[in-house]
Order: C-alpha cells, then structure tokens, then sequence
C-alpha cells in the first residue's frame, strides 16, 4: 500500500495541487485543522479556508468547528449506500467509488471501483449502462463516456487506482497534482485487460 504521506514534495503555490492534496489528506485523517493544514502546506489560513470552500462547493468535504473532513457519502448526489460485495473481488463497495453495471435484462451488478467495474464490462455481453461518481463533484457519471485518471498517488481502492471524471479537464487537473495516466474508457479496457493477463 502507498503511503500518502509521501506526496508531499509539492508546489503549494498551485491551488488545485494543495486542493486534492487535502483530500488524500482526509482519506487517512477522519478530521484535519486549519492549524495542520496551515503548518503542512505552509501557506495562510485564508488560503486553506478558501480552498476548503472550493472543496466544500464541489461536494467533497465539510467544514467543521476550526477543521475540515470529508462530506459524508451519503450527501453525494444520487447515491444510496452499497450493500452487496464487488462482483469482482468481493471487497466492500464505499458509495463514493461505486461501480453501477446494469444489463439488458435489467440485472444489476456493482463492482467496489472504477478497477474492477472496467474489468467487469469486459467479460459481460448485453450491458445497458454503466455508472460511477466523479470523484471530485459525486455526480453519477456515463461510464463510456467519462475520463479516467489511471495510476494516480491517490490510491482509493484497487491497483492500479482509477479515478472517474465526467470532464477531460477536471482529469487532467487532478493528473497535474497527483501523476497517473488520462485515459477514455476504450484505453483504459485495454489497459486493464493487458495487465491482468501477467
Ligand atoms: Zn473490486
Ligand atoms: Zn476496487
């Protein structure tokens, strides 16, 4: 497992970089203070409360009393919370990264991340949709047309980690602060089926 910690050879100077710093951040912190994040990123707190707010608008995080952590998932739009397994490796499945297939015959399956959902649609025939959130605004994405940011420092789920976004431009952004690979779904198949026959 990749420590996030390591990722801190940054430039704080570049809002988005500190932005989705501060969301790997609160993936291993339930809560960070302003005080941290001022003494971690060295920069202001007016600089930290307005990202925090930028994050907060997007859906991501919630401010609390002199802190901030992560919005709860069930406020993101359009999901309820994920009770069956992943149809893939049987991890349990966190709203924010699931992987929504449903079939012609109105069957559904749900896969624990963009990882295995991908995988998933490789071995199915018939497929009528696919969803998963965008990992910045939480709103429900079409599969086939979304962008994905593959390989990234922000590891959520499975390996290599695969983040989805409805925007080209919002991928990138993320790409900017945190590495990875922009790839559209037709790349990122054949990617992951290329790697999983090693
Ligand atoms: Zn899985
Ligand atoms: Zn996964």
């Amino acid at each position: 497992m990749q420590k996030f910690t390591e990722v801190q050879v940054m430039d704080t100077s570049i809002p988005n970089r500190r932005q989705a710093q501060i969301i790997v951040w609160l993936q291993e912190n339930d809560t960070l203070t302003i005080k941290e994040l001022v003494a971690r990123l060295n920069v202001s707190a007016m600089t930290i409360h307005r990202d925090l707010d930028k994050l907060a608008a997007a859906g991501l995080v919630q401010k609390v009393h002199g802190g901030v952590k992560l919005a709860p998932e069930e406020s993101l739009q359009g999901q309820t919370a994920v009770s069956l397994p992943c149809v893939m490796c049987g991890t349990a499945v966190s709203s924010r990264t699931a992987f929504t297939i449903t079939l012609d015959n109105d069957h559904k399956e749900t896969a624990c991340c963009a990882h295995c959902g991908i995988l998933r649609l490789s071995q199915l025939d018939g497929v009528g949709s696919a969803l998963t959130p965008d990992f910045i605004y939480g709103r429900m994405v079409n599969v086939f047309q979304a962008w994905f940011l593959v390989g990234s420092d922000v590891q959520l789920c499975c390996v290599p980690g695969i983040l989805s976004f409805a925007r080209a431009n919002d991928a990138q952004k993320f790409q900017q602060g945190f590495h990875g690979e922009v790839m559209d779904f037709t790349a990122v198949q054949q990617y992951l089926i290329q790697t999983h026959m090693h």
